[in-house]
């Protein structure tokens, strides 16, 4: 059946690729990829050689307006770099675009960090939010924060290793030393989930900025957390915490 089919691809272990997915892939008129070399690299794994376009939500107008129309009568598929397209990449304007249209559009779902992380955390995982990356600026970042504070649901943000100390320090700040996990290079050699709370954390990578892709899990207000606590008292406990 033509139309947009948003497919997810491996967020580390190739093998995770479905076997829907890859007989997808082999029969796809077109790939929208966000970056062709990226997907090069996975078709070439599959043994496929399909043709593909580069795909970005700020692509021209016409650009998109071109793919909405080869739905019609082709098989277009979106893939990102890496796990479910849309999720903190692109994708939402061309799905949009492909409704508006009246094209058929279907899903075949499979990796996502922020789903493989809520699972691995032993945080509570019945609600929770997905909140993409903060932003690196401290006071965008503590007013992003402040937004979260009173949601009673686990929270889930993307991180690079660079950053990760900031936010950590930042969650803590704005949120009370909660519960949190970190997790990192999910499905790959070297994944690991780090668990403790958000200033012990913050302590842990403080000096270090760990390699790799991380996913940060923060658990939901607890009744006997810090919450309440004020700022001199999280500052005694991030650089008690340090002094480790
Ligand atoms: N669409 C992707 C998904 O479904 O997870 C996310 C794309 S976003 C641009 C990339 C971010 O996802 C990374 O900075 C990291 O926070 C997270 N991520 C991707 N792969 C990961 C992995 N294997 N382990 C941990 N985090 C990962």
């Amino acid at each position: 059946l033509p139309g947009l089919y948003i497919v997810a691809t491996p967020i580390g272990n190739l093998g995770d690729i479905s076997a829907r997915a890859a007989a997808l892939l082999a029969r796809a008129d077109v790939i929208a990829a966000e970056d062709t070399r990226v997907t090069a690299k996975l078709l070439s794994h599959l043994g496929l050689r399909v043709p593909m376009t580069p795909y970005h939500d700020h692509s021209d107008e016409r650009v998109r307006a071109a793919l909405v129309e080869r739905m019609a009568s082709e098989v277009v598929v979106l893939v990102s770099d890496a796990g479910t397209p849309l999720i903190s990449d692109p994708g939402y304007k061309l799905v949009r675009d492909a409704r508006a249209a009246g094209r058929h559009v279907t899903t075949l779902p499979g990796p996502c960090a922020a789903i493989a992380a809520i699972t691995l955390s032993g945080l509570p995982s019945d609600r929770f939010l997905f909140a993409g990356f903060l932003p690196s600026k401290a006071k965008a970042r503590a007013d992003t924060i402040a937004e979260f504070s009173g949601l009673r649901a686990s929270l889930v943000f993307y991180e690079s290793g660079p950053r990760l100390f900031a936010s950590l320090a930042a969650l803590a700040q704005g949120l009370g030393d909660r519960e949190a996990a970190v997790a990192r290079e999910i499905s790959k050699f070297y994944e690991e989930c780090v668990t403790g709370t958000l200033t012990a954390l913050a302590a842990r990578y403080a000096d270090t900025p760990p390699k790799g892709e991380i996913v940060i899990v923060v658990g939901p207000p607890g009744e006997a957390t810090a919450e309440e606590a004020d700022d001199a008292t999280l500052d005694a406990a991030l650089r008690e915490a340090m002094a480790d």
